[in-house]
């Protein structure tokens, strides 16, 4: 197969297996990440409870809860990144992979790979952007 350079780069599509492939793989990331991030913050719950009993009762007697929040805010950032894998992989299987969920136009090749669960096109995403912050 030959590889076009420049702007033909833009019209090169992968085809839906290298899709799968892509997204297959960053979802086993993102499953590890959940798991691991889980299993540190379960950790330190236990850790918590087992050396800490003492200071039960001891209202400052929280010294790990920023590494809690920090813990939990990675269980979450993994948990959502999962869960926008899971929904590119479920467009994949409809055949709706790929295709602006906003205005239905189709999103470049070249932004699926650097983002292969964008689920908007390039100007929707950045006028979603733009509200938000508004
Ligand atoms: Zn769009």
């Amino acid at each position: 197969m030959a590889r076009m350079h420049g702007i033909h780069e833009m019209e090169e599509s992968d085809s839906p297996a290298t899709h799968a492939k892509r997204l297959a793989s960053l979802r086993a990331d993102a499953v590890d990440r959940v798991t691991s991030t889980s299993a540190a913050l379960r950790a330190l719950v236990q850790d918590r409870s087992s050396l800490n009993d003492d200071d039960e009762h001891d209202p400052d007697g929280a010294p790990l809860s920023a590494e809690w929040s920090r813990l939990a805010g990675q269980v979450d950032a993994a948990q959502s990144e999962l869960r926008q894998i899971e929904a590119a992989l479920l467009r994949l299987e409809e055949g709706r992979y790929g295709v602006c969920s906003t205005c239905g136009q189709r999103i470049p090749n070249i932004r699926l790979r650097v983002r292969p669960f964008a689920e908007h096109c390039v100007s929707c995403a950045e006028q979603r952007r733009g509200r938000g912050r508004q």
